[in-house]
């Protein structure tokens, strides 16, 4: 028998002390992460932790937590410790092989479905389609919709068909590998292709955050030179898979937005360009209609 018994924990202090820790480390929202991470481990919501301020965990509870402290101190981004990330009302499985979805992502996803308001059996294609948060979102808010998603990575397609099935959209979302529009070659006619492609500037990847550089897919950040090679290769390809003035929507970095839109023009196929703010201001989003006689 070794000596000390292991010390019981109460939920509290074990939180307490968890995000005195996180903030020393300086990782933003200390208290709200410890809890994150506590709510997983008791298969709990977050908000049910503050019921239970006394309760006694179990040395295996506290054993669980405490790897995914330490995984979080590594800098793994929180979503993939407990392997799941929200998106407008889905609540989406998410590993190392997709990107986390991000909040701007949902503004896409809103000038989406402003456009699918006027269109009968809307047919909606979401290119590179990660976890599946554009494709499945889509489908959950437009029940009129079908959906097909496209990915390069059969990594990511079987972590967005389980979304899919786990959320019980998987009989109105098809899933495609392939690069781009390939799978649909040589013709498709969607109302609406969305897309949130690859738009970091390769020399910027080592630049950014190390939690983003060190864990997410670069596969789905890397967009070439100059961040926008995937752009180019939609304004160019888009065009005829899209219904006549069937909708183009792009999600776009920081300072992109005008060359994007300007790129959809010059390819002749598309009207004049809509951008829309993210809620930080940022021009993110850029839509354009084929033009009818494209
Ligand atoms: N928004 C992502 C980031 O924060 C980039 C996503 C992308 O390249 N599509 O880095």
């Amino acid at each position: 028998m070794s000596g000390a018994a292991p010390r019981t924990w109460q939920l509290l202090p074990l939180l307490e002390e968890t995000s005195r820790f996180f903030a020393a480390r300086n990782l933003e929202n200390p208290r709200l992460q410890a809890e994150l991470l506590l709510a997983d481990v008791l298969a709990l919501r977050r908000l049910d932790l503050y019921l239970r301020f006394d309760q006694l965990l179990s040395p295996a509870q506290v054993d669980a937590y405490r790897e995914h402290v330490r995984q979080r101190l590594r800098g793994v981004p929180l979503q993939y410790i407990t392997g799941k990330a929200g998106f407008r009302n889905l609540n989406l499985s998410v590993d190392p092989a997709v990107l986390i979805p991000r909040p701007e992502t949902e503004i896409l996803v809103e000038v989406a479905l402003e456009y699918l308001q006027g269109v009968e059996a809307p047919q909606v294609l979401d290119v590179g389609c990660g976890s599946g948060a554009i494709a499945l979102a889509l489908a959950q808010e437009c029940p009129a919709a079908r959906v097909k998603a496209t990915d390069l990575s059969s990594a990511a397609l079987a972590r967005a068909r389980a979304n899919a099935r786990e959320l019980e959209l998987a009989d109105r979302v098809g899933f495609c590998c392939g690069d781009l529009l390939d799978p649909f070659r040589p013709a498709g006619q969607f109302h609406l292709i969305a897309s949130n492609p690859p738009y970091v500037r390769r020399g910027d990847l080592e630049g950014l955050e190390a939690q983003v550089r060190d864990h997410e897919p670069h596969l789905a950040l890397d967009g070439g030179e100059d961040g926008l090679d995937f752009y180019r290769r939609l304004a160019g390809l888009a065009g005829p898979f899209l219904a006549p003035e069937g909708l183009l929507v792009l999600e776009v970095g920081a300072g992109q937005a005008d060359e994007v839109a300007a790129l959809l023009e010059q390819s002749g196929c598309f009207a004049p360009a809509s951008i829309r703010p993210d809620l930080a201001g940022i021009p993110r989003v850029v839509s354009a209609a084929r033009r009818a006689e494209a």
